[in-house]
């Protein structure tokens, strides 16, 4: 469907859950005490309804969605509604060696995992849990299982983890993974995150060997990650830069929250809460369509969007 601004939105960012099993200072709190959820039928439904409005792809996300016990019914009740052509799921990738094989079967193909360094003690203080080595054998299952593409996604913050930036292209370099760096966007519980932020064009610059790749090639592969390559890689490199380079003009993507609300853009306030039409699929599809036109023109990190908004609560 097109929006108010003239964009085909076709990809559904959907949260199954604002739990996390990490506590990533960036993110946002990840004790929720609110944490309602859809049920599977829940989200089937809403999903049917956004597939109705020409939704194609669909991303699974938190919050952690590896938390939650039915994500493979969720995700085979997804991949079953017709014109869902593409499922995709983001995970920190702790719980993913057990389940990799059990998600390709209910119909995910595609896996981005966060993934902020490789240095086990730095990993422990960013998220609070020591669980590197678990990461990267849930990588290394993703390989065995044929998922694909799998993407790292890696937040690099001022004199933290910026250092990181190498080991973490060299990956991209020995294996067929996509490595991309998103900048810090500014959620956080103090508002620190604004003074951090490493831009994309910084990190571009050490690596003068990468070159431009162009991606756009179908509504698949069209993504708001700017890519490279290099000579001897087998990844490439792609950068993610809400910041420096706002890509709202070309956004694709709305997304529904783990209670029922659907928010049309990462930031900016405003959603649409679907629960009251659930059960009725005319009602449900139009709430949607009203939805996707309100999606607004462009986001406002750069006004001091702030704290408060943790991507764990919007859905990363
Ligand atoms: N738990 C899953 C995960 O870790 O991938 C999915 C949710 S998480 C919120 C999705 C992505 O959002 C992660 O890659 C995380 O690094 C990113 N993220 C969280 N807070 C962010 C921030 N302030 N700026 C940029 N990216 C952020």
């Amino acid at each position: 469907m097109i929006d108010s601004y003239g964009r085909k939105i076709n990809y559904l960012r959907v949260s199954v859950t604002k739990r996390c099993n990490l506590n990533c200072s960036y993110c946002g709190a990840c004790n929720e005490k609110d944490n309602t959820e859809l049920s599977a039928e829940q989200i089937e439904k809403i999903v049917r309804a956004f597939a109705k409005c020409g939704i194609t792809k669909v991303r699974l996300t938190g919050g952690e969605p590896l938390v939650r016990k039915d994500i493979c019914d969720i995700a085979e009740r997804i991949s079953k509604i017709d014109g869902i052509k593409k499922l995709a799921l983001t995970t920190n990738g702790i719980n993913l060696k057990d389940c990799a094989k059990l998600l390709k079967d209910a119909g995910v193909t595609a896996v981005n995992i966060s993934l902020d360094t490789t240095d086990s003690e730095q990993y422990k203080s960013l998220t609070g849990y020591d669980g590197l080595t678990k990461v990267f054998d849930g990588i290394a299952e993703c390989e065995r299982v044929g998922l694909s593409p799998i993407r790292l996604n890696a937040v690099l913050i001022k004199d933290k983890n910026d250092i990181q930036a190498e080991s973490l292209i060299n990956i991209a370099r020995d294996r067929k993974i996509d490595v991309r760096f998103i900048e810090l966007m500014p959620f956080s519980d103090d508002g620190e995150n604004e003074n951090l932020v490493v831009r994309g064009e910084d990190i571009l610059k050490q690596f003068a060997f990468l070159k431009p790749v162009i991606t756009a090639k179908n509504d698949f592969e069209k993504s708001v990650a700017r890519y490279y390559e290099a000579e001897g890689f087998k990844g490439r490199i792609g950068f993610i830069t809400p910041i420096s380079d706002k890509f709202c003009s070309e956004c694709n993507r709305i997304r529904l929250l783990s209670d029922g609300k659907v928010k049309a853009c990462l930031g900016n306030d405003g959603v649409i809460d679907l629960m009251d039409v659930i059960d009725n699929e005319e009602l449900l599809t139009n709430r949607v369509r009203e939805a996707i036109l309100s999606k607004p023109m462009e986001h406002k990190f750069t006004c001091g969007y702030g704290a408060s908004h943790g991507l764990n609560k919007i859905g990363g």
